[in-house]
């Protein structure tokens, strides 16, 4: 059943050039079929938690919900590092970026510890970790819990239909900080999702089934703008 894929990423994580990280408590991987630029899962290992409903286990288990925000802050840290490398520090603040940095490279009468702390005093650019979002679908396809981490621009060649861009852009998508669910949640009942209008997530447009239009706007228009942000 290919249902149960990624349990060999938390037996042999060594095994795949796929993994990003691991320890004996998680694995985070990338999603082979990303549905955005940036789209990784983080895997616990502990077979009595990766068995668990992801709305069940982050709802009843406090210890591990506690664990999993830890790492996903971790995780989140490492994604926007990555945005950043392929973003660059966003329009605001690239050009005092860039002349405060050329400043310090530059001025000769700084030694090496001392330019060293100049750099790292440097404004940061844009937060690229506000533009992450972090939680699990409601109806998981994958049998084994896994937490998704990924950009929020739904750029991707591997997003494809209706059903993969509204289980991230609806409440079908609980976000980690949601947890812990109060018991009867509507959270647990999503209802009749997948007939739910698309809306852009960027500006709100309602695209109702039209995929094709809602993906050509989201990456000729907002992906463009949203990186230049
Ligand atoms: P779910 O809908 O279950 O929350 O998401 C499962 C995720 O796992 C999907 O985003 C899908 O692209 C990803 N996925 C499915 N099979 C594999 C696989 O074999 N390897 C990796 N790395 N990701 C997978
Ligand atoms: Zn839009």
């Amino acid at each position: 059943d290919p249902r149960n894929n990624l349990l060999e990423y938390i037996k042999a994580p060594q095994k795949s050039p796929e993994v990003i990280e691991y320890d004996d408590e998680f694995v985070v991987i990338k999603d082979r079929f990303p549905k955005a630029s940036i789209h990784l899962l983080i895997l616990p290992r502990d077979p009595a938690i990766y068995d668990q409903h992801p709305l069940q286990a982050l709802s009843n288990d406090a210890e591990f919900l506690e664990r999993a925000k830890e790492r996903a802050d971790k995780v989140k840290k490492l994604a926007a590092s990555e945005l950043r490398r392929l973003y660059g520090q966003g329009s605001q603040s690239d050009k005092p970026w860039q002349t405060a940095y050329e400043k310090v490279m530059t001025d000769d009468s700084l030694s090496d510890s001392e330019r060293d702390s100049k750099l790292a005093s440097l404004p940061k650019g844009r937060d690229w970790e506000s533009e992450i979002k972090v939680g699990v679908h409601t109806h998981p396809s994958m049998n084994h819990l896994h937490i998704h981490v990924m950009s929020k621009d739904m750029h991707s060649p591997a997003l494809k239909h209706k059903k993969h861009y509204l289980s991230f852009n609806s409440s079908f998508f609980v976000g980690l900080d949601e947890f812990p669910l109060e018991k009867g949640s509507p959270r647990f009942k999503p209802g009749d999702w997948p007939s739910w209008d698309m809306k852009c997530w960027r500006c709100g447009r309602n695209f109702q089934n039209k995929f094709a239009s809602l993906k050509r706007h989201l990456d000729e228009e907002e992906f463009e703008a949203w990186k230049r942000e």
